[in-house]
Parts: structure tokens; sequence; C-alpha cells
């Protein structure tokens, strides 16, 4: 196997490399220990190899892409998780319009009585319904 630190290869026996001392990692690292996240995903031989062609970046989990991508898979994938950008929270939206399609029924209902029935079948989730400000909406509310 391969040292991370020096480079050099060393016999997977020893706990440590003989060459460096840097102690043979037993645990895999915390930010692959989830298969799911944003991977950038090459092939070509192993992860080492010189000839690495980029099969882009995927977000969803491993075994997912890996099944996407088997057909331009060389000998292995290799996926590096890719470190997710701090995003600027998104002011959190409280509100949304519906529609039903026309086959539910719901359009030909007046405003209030489609809001009183639509009500019926979010019970149990964490929204109100009220009457939709557009034609045969109704307006979802987080509570
Ligand atoms: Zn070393």
């Amino acid at each position: 196997m391969k040292c991370k630190n020096c480079n050099q290869d060393f016999d997977v026996k020893f706990n440590f490399c003989p060459n460096c001392g840097a102690k043979k990692q037993t645990e895999l690292s915390e930010k692959y220990k989830n298969v799911y996240g944003v991977w950038s995903v090459t092939t070509e031989g192993d992860c080492e190899g010189r000839d690495i062609k980029t099969l882009g970046t995927h977000e969803g989990y491993i075994d997912d892409i890996a099944f996407k991508l088997a057909d331009k898979c060389y000998y292995s994938l290799c996926f590096s998780r890719v470190e997710e950008k701090e995003e600027p929270l998104k002011k959190e939206i409280k509100e949304v319009n519906i529609t039903l399609a026309i086959k539910s029924g719901t359009w030909d209902f007046s405003p209030e009585e489609r809001a009183k029935e639509v009500a019926k079948i979010f019970k149990g989730r964490p929204v109100t319904v009220e009457r939709g400000k557009y034609y045969a909406s109704v307006l979802l509310k987080k509570v």
C-alpha cells in the first residue's frame, strides 16, 4: 500500500509507514462515512492512474451514481467527495399555492369548499390549507 504522507509503498502488514512513521488509518475518513453526497467521479485504473478521465460531479448515493456511470467505468470508478460550499441560508418560504389536476374534482368547488375538502387530505401534515389566490388553487401554509 501507499503512504498518504510520504507516498512510499510499504507492506500492508505494518501498522505504520516504515519510511516516515505515519500511522496507518484504521477507519474510514469522516467525510466518507456517508454514501450520500456530492461526488466527483473519475475512472481509468485505480485512483492513482495517470490518465484519469473525469466523469463529472454528481449528487446522490454512491451506488446509484456508480450504476448510472457503470458503462463508462474502465477498471473502477473513483469517488472523491466534493466539499460543499457554504451557501447563504435561503429565506424560508412559508406558503405556496398548489392546484390538484382537474380530475381531482376540486375545480368544481368554490374556493372555500376547495380549501375545506383539500384540507382533509392534508390532515396530519404540517400545513394548513386556505383558499388559493389563483384559479382552482389552494394555499398551503407551513405551521
Ligand atoms: Zn510514509
